[in-house]
């Protein structure tokens, strides 16, 4: 089943879709948007710019190095997005496993 819906901004799969540890049984889970990891190598690749530009952002103190130091402080939330797992649609528990009928 490839049917899905959305659910708070992420993703409900509809199906059993993976085992969870704490209800120990197969569960659906709410999997995390899946490109995150891209967002962030996007990320790097806008700092990698900025460093290109770095004569002209360092000669401008007032508002392009608070507005780079604005940026970088983006990238722990960034982190943190890019490496939630899967949950548990129940119980919200982490259910990174596929379901046992599948292994
Ligand atoms: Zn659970």
């Amino acid at each position: 089943m490839t049917e899905r819906f959305e659910e708070g901004g992420r993703r409900a799969t509809v199906a059993v879709s993976g085992y969870c540890p704490r209800c120990d049984a197969d569960v659906r889970t709410v999997r995390p948007w899946p490109h995150w990891k891209r967002v962030r190598y996007g990320f790097f690749g806008v700092l990698g710019v900025a460093a290109m530009f770095s004569p002209v952002i360092l000669a401008d103190g007032c508002m392009l190095i608070p507005s780079l130091f604005l940026f970088i402080s983006a990238l722990g939330p960034l982190n943190g997005l890019a490496a939630q797992q899967p949950t548990c649609a129940r119980c919200g528990g982490m259910a990174p496993e596929p379901p046992r009928d599948l292994v």
